[in-house]
């Protein structure tokens, strides 16, 4: 695991002030614990825990996640609680992955982002929030797709043939046989993320905002026109230039949650 590949914010604090903890690698992952709720195992149907915590995205802000997890068949995920914000801007996350490390990269993918594999040409559509990792989005793809394959070859043969080279595919990416190939997030409400790295060379990693469409803004609900007038070009930024310290509290459109 690449986890030296950013400096956590708790590591940064350690840095200044040593031997408050000692090997806080680990540590500086789990995020505080909020609150704690009993609930079902959607994989074993027994009872799991989940844990609603505040997580500090390294250059990206603090999220509210539902993390699950059951002692009994050891199945977890982390949900991102919608924000119910919207940004100024929608924003697209594309990370060219070259190297095994580079799965390890964090994805915030909110309620309202496309995921893309772009070589690979699938799509996860907007869907419940999760953060995860490139390997995870990319294994849960290859993995439903595969699940269906059975009643596929019955039913469009054809079908299934063109979705089994896709998951041959995807399988030699995640084995590291197919560098390298792009992912992609973008969310019109600005609220996702894939996380940089300080050594991220040019065209490595690239965010991009931009000026929601009226029919995006539409479709989140918006009806607030205020960007209008605008120009629509994005602006690039370089993950060196952006600081590691939380941003400041965006600027965003509040809404009533759509009825
Ligand atoms: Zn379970």
């Amino acid at each position: 695991m690449p986890e030296e590949t950013f400096t956590p914010i708790g590591q940064k604090v350690e840095d200044i002030a040593p031997g408050a903890t000692e090997e806080t690698q680990a540590e500086d992952d789990q995020p505080r614990g909020v609150e704690e709720i009993e609930s079902l195992c959607m994989n074993c149907h027994e009872n799991g825990m989940t844990r609603l915590m505040l997580t500090q995205i390294p250059y990206f802000r603090e999220i509210i996640i539902m993390s699950f997890h059951c002692d009994k068949c050891g199945f977890q995920n982390n949900e991102i609680q919608p924000a119910g914000t919207f940004q100024l801007k929608g924003v697209h996350v594309e990370l060219r992955l070259t190297q095994m490390e580079d799965f390890a990269r964090q994805v915030v993918k909110s309620d309202t982002a496309t995921v893309k594999f772009i070589e690979l040409d699938v799509e996860v559509p907007p869907g419940r929030g999760q953060l995860t990792n490139v390997e995870g989005l990319l294994s849960t793809i290859i993995d439903d797709l595969e699940s269906n394959q059975g009643a596929r070859r019955e039913q469009q043969p054809e079908v299934a043939e063109k979705v089994q080279d896709i998951i041959d595919k995807g399988r030699k990416m995640l084995a590291g046989e197919a560098f390298p190939f792009r992912v992609s997030v973008d969310d019109p409400a600005g609220n996702s993320f894939i996380t940089p790295d300080m050594r991220d060379g040019v065209g490595k990693w690239e965010k991009r905002e931009y000026l929601r469409t009226k029919e995006q803004n539409e479709a989140l609900g918006l009806t607030d026109t205020s960007n209008e007038g605008l120009t629509e070009t994005g602006d690039i930024i370089s993950p060196t230039l952006s600081t590691p310290s939380p941003p400041p509290a965006p600027a965003a459109c509040t809404l009533a949650p759509p009825t």
